[in-house]
């Protein structure tokens, strides 16, 4: 065994078609982190993949004809999942390391440029077809290399049909696993959100089998007569919603408060995605919960830009878990252990100042002992609960991504843990959580198909796409009277 093997033996894997194959391929070697309690973690264990599916995870399994991934010093698991990205802003790629959600009125550098006047209010309005496509197939690589196998995209530049179908191709085109998020365009003539809903689902998203699905937007700010439209079709034709809940933002929380108790003109259900829940009342939270509707959070987005606190301490209290997401590239990072790692230290120094604020260090240098009630500090292990198998749950796709289960679609990273920020290897979560990176994103894996490998994307041209996305981001900046600082 060894990974000349791969090397050598046949490539055939590599054009299995994403929709499977008849090729088997074992992952031998590594410290498979399955996040299924039923198949557990091994130390050192085998994955076999045939065609687009696990079909066992165990040490020493017997698969003689099998293509091999030596996977020894790597950490296996399975592909993150990021409920909530805005990929068609890549072109504005840290405009905003400072900016606000909102102008707060303060003059200050947060305030202007913010993301409300200048991303959607001068960026978004003048992207064409051929700016969708590139820019939202860029951010998509950039998460793959990272190791996010399964995304939402929240897509809100269906300025006309075009735009639409360049979205969708992206997606399609990108080779990962993707729920298409229907939202809205710009508002403008050619714009036929929500109906186009009808047309988006039969020309590309006919079967809830494909590697690309379909969710729709359904902001409760775009007004009841939109919002209940929206929802009606979503669930005619049988797709989850999502909207964004920002209880800080304009007069959100009364409509969120409306629409929990009944009053708003639909009704909330599993089949609900709310992202960022920020600011909201007790009641709805409750509300929501007994409905079972599900809660996506942007850890550093909603600290970064205003949103709120994280709710993650309200997740606690009722017992909901979240799923994590990146938001947007204009402001930060969307790999997930940027996620993960900005998760766990937000909530351990709310429950950390918690404790140390319930009494002195008690002799000989104690900590107090946590007042009943206090939350439990969030583990490595819950933030990767979040990343990885609470996303797959969140967009309805846990009965084929989020775990190494066997049956399931085979979506799995390698992730080098001899590299020189990692090594030596003494606790896979910890190392996996605290101490890497997208560097450590050795290989990856979507439905069976090698889409990274040895630190490289496969069959993929980023000199031309960064040149089409250079030429993007100079459109976008011409066509929205910015001008491009390096330096500002
Ligand atoms: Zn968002």
């Amino acid at each position: 065994m060894s990974s000349e093997r791969y090397e050598n033996g046949p490539a055939a894997h590599d054009q299995a078609p994403p929709d499977g194959g008849r090729g088997r391929l074992v992952i031998r070697g590594g410290a498979v982190m399955s996040m299924d309690p039923a198949v557990g973690d091994f130390e050192d264990a085998d994955v076999l993949v045939e065609g687009d599916r696990i079909v066992a995870v165990g040490p020493g399994l017997d698969a003689p004809d099998a293509d091999v991934i030596d996977a020894r010093g790597r950490v296996v698991m399975p592909g993150f999942v990021d409920t909530h990205h805005h990929q068609f802003e890549t072109a504005e790629r840290a405009f905003l390391p400072n900016g606000l959600l909102s102008d707060d009125g303060s003059g200050s550098p947060s305030a202007r440029p913010n993301y409300s006047e200048h991303i959607l209010g001068r960026f978004a309005p003048a992207y064409r077809p051929q700016d969708v496509y590139v820019n939202v197939l860029f951010a998509g690589l950039s998460q793959l290399d990272a190791g996010v196998t399964t995304v939402l995209d929240v897509s809100q530049i269906h300025h006309s049909p075009e735009h639409t179908d360049a979205a969708a191709q992206a997606l399609v085109d990108t080779g990962r696993r993707a729920a298409f998020g229907l939202f809205e365009g710009a508002g403008r003539t050619g714009s036929r959100y929500p109906e186009d809903a009808y047309r988006v689902r039969e020309r590309w998203f006919p079967s809830d089998d494909q590697l690309v699905t379909m969710v729709m937007g359904g902001e409760l700010h775009l007004g009841r007569q939109v919002y209940s439209r929206s929802w009606e079709i979503a669930r005619e034709l049988g797709v989850r919603i999502a909207a964004h809940a920002v209880g800080t933002w304009g007069a959100s929380r009364q409509i969120f408060d409306d629409v929990a108790r009944g009053e708003g003109g639909v009704r909330v259900g599993p089949d609900n995605i709310f992202i960022h829940m920020t600011g909201m009342s007790d009641e709805t939270w409750r509300r929501f919960w007994d409905a079972g509707a599900r809660v996506s959070v942007a850890f550093p987005i909603e600290m970064i830009m205003r949103h709120g606190i994280p709710p993650v301490l309200k997740l606690q209290e009722l017992g909901m878990e979240p799923s994590l997401s990146s938001d947007v590239e204009t402001t930060m990072a969307a790999d997930p252990f940027t996620l993960m790692r900005s998760a766990l230290t937000m909530q351990r120094m709310v429950v950390n100042q918690m404790v140390l604020d319930q009494g002195g260090p008690v002799p000989p240098g104690n900590y107090p002992k946590p007042a009943e009630g206090t939350p439990e500090l969030l583990t490595v292990r819950d933030v990767l609960r979040y990343a990885t198998v609470n996303g797959a749950r969140d967009l309805g796709l846990d009965d084929r991504t989020g775990t190494l289960t066997p049956g399931k679609q085979a979506d799995i990273v390698i992730l080098d843990a001899t590299a020189l920020n990692v090594a030596p290897l003494n606790n896979v979560p910890g190392a996996v959580v605290s101490l890497m990176d997208r560097g450590n994103v050795e290989t990856v894996l979507v439905a069976g198909k090698i889409r990274k490998r040895r630190g490289r994307l496969l069959d993929v041209d980023l000199d031309r796409l960064r040149h089409d996305l250079e030429a993007s981001r100079d459109h976008l900046f011409t066509a929205a009277g910015v001008r491009r600082d390096l330096f500002a």
